[in-house]
């Protein structure tokens, strides 16, 4: 077993939600806020996962330990996978959710094909140089107008037929289980067990 890894990450909540899917997986798992001064990593790759490699990479270089980094966003299948890399800001810089989502609900102005995935893709990397990632994707599709109050970002314009409901409307609970984030992980454990 890994004895220890560090997230690649100083957001309590993904601290939260990573320290829960990986539960037993590493012996302790601590996080940029545990390290003294961590270098800021720019979030510039064309791909999800050359951005969860290079956080991960700067992270496990400078810490001396494993490093566990994610990327993640939404990929619409008529929109060629964007937003993307770009999610966080496909309105610009400093777009708010309510931002993003006026954009995204105007690009799809007239376009039938509305299906779209959350994606996230976790990288492992040891300051040795071994590498895993894995990735997770949720689908659903995108309505006209927002529904719920739950979640952030895409949540509430991104339905899941299976459920009747957007990932803004249905319980915390059942969106960490059926996220993009929890399917990563899973596939994740699954490589860290087999390498
Ligand atoms: P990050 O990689 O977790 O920083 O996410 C980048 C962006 O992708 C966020 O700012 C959101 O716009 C979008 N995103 C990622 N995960 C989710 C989710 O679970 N729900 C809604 N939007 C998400």
């Amino acid at each position: 077993m890994i004895d220890e890894i560090v997230l690649a990450t100083g957001n309590k909540g993904k601290i939260r939600e990573f320290s829960g899917l990986l539960e037993g997986v590493f012996g302790r798992i601590i996080s940029l806020n545990d390290l003294e001064s961590p270098p800021e990593v720019v979030e510039d790759g064309a791909t999800f996962r050359e951005n969860a490699l290079k956080k991960a990479r700067a992270i496990a270089a400078y810490s001396g330990k494993p490093a566990l980094a994610d990327d993640s966003g939404l990929a619409v299948d008529a929109l060629g996978g964007s937003p993307g890399v770009y999610s966080a800001r496909y309105a610009g810089e400093g777009a708010t959710d309510r931002d993003n989502i006026a954009k995204l609900l105007t690009e799809l102005g007239g376009i039938e094909n509305r299906s779209a995935s959350f994606v996230c893709v976790l990288a492992l990397v040891a300051p040795g140089g071994e590498e895993i990632t894995a990735e997770g994707k949720c689908e659903g599709v995108i309505i006209t107008e927002p529904r719920g109050e739950g979640g952030f970002g895409y949540d509430p314009v991104f339905y899941l037929p299976e459920y009747g409901k957007t990932m803004a409307e249905i319980p915390p609970e059942l969106k960490n289980r059926i996220s993009h984030r929890a399917r990563a992980a899973e596939a994740l454990i699954k490589l860290v067990h087999t390498s």
